[in-house]
């Protein structure tokens, strides 16, 4: 039986296009998913423009954040049934013997192969994972939600695993993309005060933002947030920064609004090296963390969070494109119009 998927088919800029390939069947320990919805990363357009600097194994299907049913499950599978409603970790291999391995952060094993880079993803009408990588969504959330597990968990693992608010924080979220409007919800679900920082062409989102019930959103090009951030807390600073958006001003910026001995974490990628004056850390103490994917702890902790209720997924989702217009949706996302984009392999 043939399925349709969306193929990185060689390396260099482009060369993605939908390729026939048989449904695979899965192995020993994996399932095979029935793909409802795959979100498009900021990363998958780094994999169609190739500046990424992760491994990759063209050709293969690409897409690393997606929802399904279970199909079929390969030889000793345990737990699972036909019919279960799933989302995957896309840490579809790790050596399992490194440091970070053995103490539960294989998201920075060094042997890590990923879904959607490595492996075939999720961009397809059928996708073979391991099944010590699924967890069950609660019923309550539907696959488009779903299919945004992977995106909270990583803003999980950045503001609560790496970061840590306190409830009465300033809290400052550069980027007002999907990433940043999660992390801002995670930021409020913690008790902090929220600031989401965009340009002039962010507005939409951050009218969004507003909507959410973000306590400040700012346009930078408008008004000052700097001069915001301290009037809102004596003269301070924000106390916490999340870098979202990836940009070399907006990191700079960063380390402006943060306050002396205040928390700045990176979870944006720039693609390429930016010049920063790191010295402020020196003066001011700053302390400086990076953030990238995400592991176990912060899948299960993601998954009661929607359970919960506490992030509305639906609100930073923009659209669904059938898989056979991949390339409208990639377009479109690239453009910086709309917040997450979701493709619907079923749906050609
Ligand atoms: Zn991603
Ligand atoms: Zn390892």
């Amino acid at each position: 039986m043939p399925m349709k998927g969306l193929f990185k088919t060689a390396p260099g800029e482009g060369n993605m296009e939908i390729r026939e390939v048989g449904i695979p069947e899965p192995g020993p320990g994996e399932v095979l998913l029935e793909v409802k919805a795959a979100g498009i990363c900021g990363s998958d357009l780094h994999i169609y423009h190739w500046n990424i600097a992760y491994r990759m194994n063209p050709p293969m299907i690409v897409g690393h954040e997606f929802s399904g049913v279970v199909v079929a499950c390969g030889e000793g599978v345990k737990g699972w049934e036909e019919g279960a409603r799933v989302t995957a970790e896309p840490s579809a291999i790790v050596c399992g013997e490194c440091r970070y391995c053995r103490t539960g952060a294989y998201n920075m094993c060094s042997e890590r192969l990923v879904t959607g880079y490595w492996v075939n993803g999720g961009f397809a009408e059928y996708v073979v994972v391991g099944a010590h990588r699924l967890h069950r969504l609660p019923d309550s959330i539907g696959f488009d939600e779903g299919a945004l597990s992977e995106p909270l968990a990583c803003c999980v693992h950045g503001v609560h695993e790496l970061t840590g608010i306190e409830v009465g924080d300033l809290v400052a979220v550069s980027g007002p993309g999907a990433i940043g409007l999660i992390c801002a919800q995670l930021a409020k679900a913690e008790g902090a005060q929220v600031m989401v920082i965009g340009a002039a062409a962010d507005e939409e989102r951050l009218a969004t933002a507003k909507t959410l019930g973000i306590d400040h959103c700012v346009n930078f090009e408008e008004q000052d947030p700097v001069k915001l951030a301290r009037e809102l807390t004596e003269g301070d600073g924000a106390d916490v920064v999340l870098e979202c958006s990836g940009a070399g001003l907006a990191a700079a910026m960063g380390l402006e609004l943060v306050r002396r001995q205040g928390k700045y974490t990176q979870i944006g990628l720039f693609g390429k090296s930016v010049t920063l004056d790191f010295e402020r850390i020196a003066y001011k103490e700053i302390k400086v963390t990076g953030s990238l994917g995400q592991r176990w702890t912060a899948w299960r902790r993601a998954i009661r969070i929607m359970a919960q209720g506490k992030v509305d997924l639906k609100a930073v989702t923009s659209d669904k494109f059938p898989l056979a217009r991949w390339k409208e949706a990639f377009d479109k996302f690239e453009a910086k119009k709309g917040l997450k984009i979701l493709l619907d392999p079923k749906q050609t």
